[in-house]
């Protein structure tokens, strides 16, 4: 159910007859390449976490759109504080229990938003009903930066993807796991420094069967996890 749609005496109507689960998805804005949008990380996230909410009856909130994505300065993005993205986070949540709805999944699409989300969890650590799930933690595979595996959700969920300027990006085959970490704690630095592009991966050979393949994994893994944490 998407909230936004809602009016409000059937909305108070449904919270009271059954516990209800929020849900809310926390994207980025920030560079892509030249072949994926910088709404990327806010659109999949808001995908994820609608066919997720469809699967477990949960209550879709609208998705926030501002990440902190400072590491891809000079390419575009456009940031938030650590601190505020946790203290909208924390305000929402408040709002919500006030409002009877204490089940609370916040599934994040960037890992920039990581060292936020985590001060998040642990001023809520008293409260285990509030989760965060990062969704690319839920895939059978390694994650990237509009490579593959975004660009391949991307054509399965959005009409924005242009093919014809996506390039190969910085690669790690080849790599040690430590070399990959090294390289990981640098990207989170510059991310343009370390790809050159702006792209993580080789996205020329994403298809938007892969991305539907991959968005039905990450949902029924989260199903399976929101299933043990309620
Ligand atoms: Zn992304």
């Amino acid at each position: 159910m998407i909230i936004r749609d809602q009016f409000d005496p059937d909305l108070r109507k449904l919270i009271k007859k059954k516990k209800q689960i929020a849900i809310i998805p926390v994207g980025s804005i920030e560079q892509h390449g030249p072949h994926l949008p910088i709404s990327t990380d806010s659109d999949i996230v808001t995908e994820i976490s609608l066919q997720l909410s469809d699967k477990i009856n949960g209550v879709l909130l609208p998705t926030i759109n501002y990440g902190i994505s400072d590491e891809h300065f000079p390419f575009f993005n456009l940031s938030i504080r650590k601190s505020t993205l946790s203290r909208i986070l924390e305000d929402i949540c408040e709002s919500l229990i006030k409002n009877g709805i204490s089940r609370i999944l916040i599934i994040n699409g960037h890992y920039g938003n990581l060292d936020s989300l985590k001060s998040f969890e642990r001023k809520q650590k008293n409260n285990r009903k509030i989760r965060v799930f990062s969704y690319w933690k839920y895939m059978d595979r390694e994650f990237d930066h509009a490579g593959n595996v975004e660009t391949s959700i991307m054509l399965a969920i959005s009409k924005k993807v242009n093919m014809r300027k996506a390039k190969k990006g910085f690669q790690t085959d080849g790599m040690s796991k430590k070399e990959i970490s090294k390289i990981n704690k640098l990207a989170q630095k510059s991310f343009p420094k370390v790809t050159g592009n702006g792209v993580w991966g080789d996205p020329t050979k994403s298809s938007a069967t892969l991305g539907r393949k991959i968005i039905k994994e990450v949902v029924n893994n989260l199903v399976k996890e929101s299933n043990l944490t309620y």
